[in-house]
């Protein structure tokens, strides 16, 4: 039977930050009650004119710039006609060429395998309203008409389910960082249509592909395309062939399912939009906008990676948002030990925060207090399991670990006086194992080890109590 390879392009809608709408000044908020938000312009009225937001052109070139695109300095809105009943216009204002960026990439990293996926292009357009329904009734609320979106087409660079989400985790990323989104994907400001399609393994042509429609969540992508490429090859070796379509992930029955047969872009009739001026942007502007970008997480993660000796994972967790990012590195400069810090931040902080609805720059326990914490366990006076039972009240308290530890006496037995009274107890207690172990049964050290532990009420430091039996038990 022939191996076949996946290929996935994702196309990634985008809600910008803006306070109004794209072509009107209504408000962008979420909640209002239905159609409060919404004017002449935006409710497709015959002969209002639009006006173009310039913000929203600000953040889809800030987008280009993240995602190393080329930015185009004059670009066109085009109507794309089709009819829904929440878009009032009868066709949605969006850019079909030129598009206001393209020709990007993104790198990611999936498994410590790199791959460069390529951006198309980035262009501008307009959200629909919604239809709500209610009985028997079909009502239409077009408060979200006009909101200003971008989207985002990838190359069909992919090659799995996790790279796509993969791929979608860095660019909500990146987006939140710049400032661009809010990136909410319950409330729909980022969402994502996945094509995929296979080919036999090796070839280089691209084999038929489905889209399916409106992901909202990492791992609704990653199910809906692990599904996809499931069916799409056990159609292929039932010998059938793949039909081009448009299809729905059903979340509660975990599949997908066919919508309509696709259109091709010359089916939506494409024409500029006479309405609107093409879009000019001043290469002055953008070689300012590229200059304040901030450090983005990608590179962050790389330079957490390579500066401070993490694992790539804990890297790209601690680099994707810049609270954490800041955190870290602020309680890492403290505790002169990153590693241990990325550990603790993994393990529990980030679990506490989490489970409190805090952003780590907001937790009680604060950088200085967790660098303290690390200092305690690197230097032997507490040890690391007694650190994980006491986290959660120590991240609560926001009180010193030191004092902490001291008013409890919970402090790690290091003097090896005592260490040693516990040690000859055990070897006591248990004359037949001790005789197993030096008749050559070594393993039997480490249940030594457990009894001390246990004897000492897991406080003894375990580097101590392991020498000290070493030479009782050798010597
Ligand atoms: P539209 O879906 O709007 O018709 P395109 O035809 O440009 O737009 O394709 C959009 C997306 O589909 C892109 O992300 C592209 O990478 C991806 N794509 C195109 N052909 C294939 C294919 N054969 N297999 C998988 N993805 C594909
Ligand atoms: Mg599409
Ligand atoms: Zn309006």
């Amino acid at each position: 039977m022939a191996d076949y390879e996946a290929v996935i392009g994702l196309e990634i809608h985008a809600r910008l930050k803006t306070a109004s709408k794209l072509f009107c000044s209504c408000p962008v908020s979420f909640g209002a009650e239905p159609n409060e938000q919404v004017c002449e312009v935006c409710s497709g009225m015959p002969g209002a004119l639009p006006r173009l937001n310039e913000k929203a052109v600000e953040l889809a070139v800030r987008a280009g710039l993240a995602l190393n695109c080329t930015v185009n300095s004059r670009s066109l809105f085009s109507r794309k006609n089709y009819f829904y009943p929440d878009l009032p216009d009868g066709y949605q204002t969006s850019q079909f060429a030129p598009p206001v960026c393209e020709k990007g990439y993104l790198d990611i990293s999936v498994k410590g395998r790199n791959r460069r996926v390529g951006i198309t292009r980035i262009h501008m357009e307009n959200d629909a309203g919604k239809c709500l329904h209610v009985g028997d009734a079909t009502l239409v609320d077009l408060n979200r008409a006009g909101t200003p979106l971008i989207e985002i087409v990838s190359e069909p660079d992919m090659r799995s389910a996790e790279e796509a989400a993969v791929f979608m985790r860095r660019i909500h990323a990146l987006l939140v960082a710049i400032d661009v989104t809010d990136g909410n994907m319950e409330e729909g400001s980022l969402r994502c249509d996945a094509n995929v399609s296979l080919r036999p393994a090796g070839a280089s042509g691209l084999g038929t592909r489905t889209e399916t429609k409106n992901l909202n969540s990492f791992r609704n992508i990653q199910r809906a395309v692990d599904y996809e490429i499931a069916r799409q090859r056990a159609c292929l070796e039932d010998g059938e062939a793949i039909v081009q379509e448009t299809r729905l992930f059903d979340a509660d029955a975990q599949e997908t399912r066919a919508m309509r047969s696709k259109e091709d872009a010359h089916d939506y009739r494409y024409f500029p939009n006479p309405d609107l001026p093409p879009i000019l942007v001043d290469p002055a502007r953008v070689e300012e906008w590229r200059r304040d970008m901030p450090e983005l997480p990608g590179p962050r993660a790389a330079r957490f990676a390579a500066d401070y000796g993490l694992p790539e994972e804990d890297a790209a967790l601690l680099a994707t948002d810049k609270d954490t990012a800041d955190y870290f590195e602020a309680a890492a400069s403290l505790s002169g030990n990153p590693r241990r810090i990325a550990a603790l931040m993994r393990g529990e902080l980030l679990r506490e925060c989490a489970s409190a609805g805090l952003k780590a720059g907001g937790a009680p326990m604060t950088p200085a207090l967790l660098a303290e914490l690390a200092r305690m366990v690197d230097g032997g006076a507490i040890s690391a399991r007694t650190a994980h039972e006491i986290f959660p009240e120590l991240f609560a308290a926001g009180v010193s670990p030191e004092e902490f530890a001291a008013e409890r006496n919970l402090g790690q037995l290091s003097d090896s006086g005592e260490i040693e009274a516990a040690v000859d107890g055990v070897l006591a207690g248990y004359p037949a194992e001790v005789a197993g172990y030096k008749g050559g049964k070594t393993k039997l050290l480490s249940f030594f080890v457990g009894k001390v532990m246990a004897g000492t009420g897991g406080k003894a430091n375990p580097a101590v109590v392991n020498e000290l039996l070493r030479s009782k038990l050798d010597g």
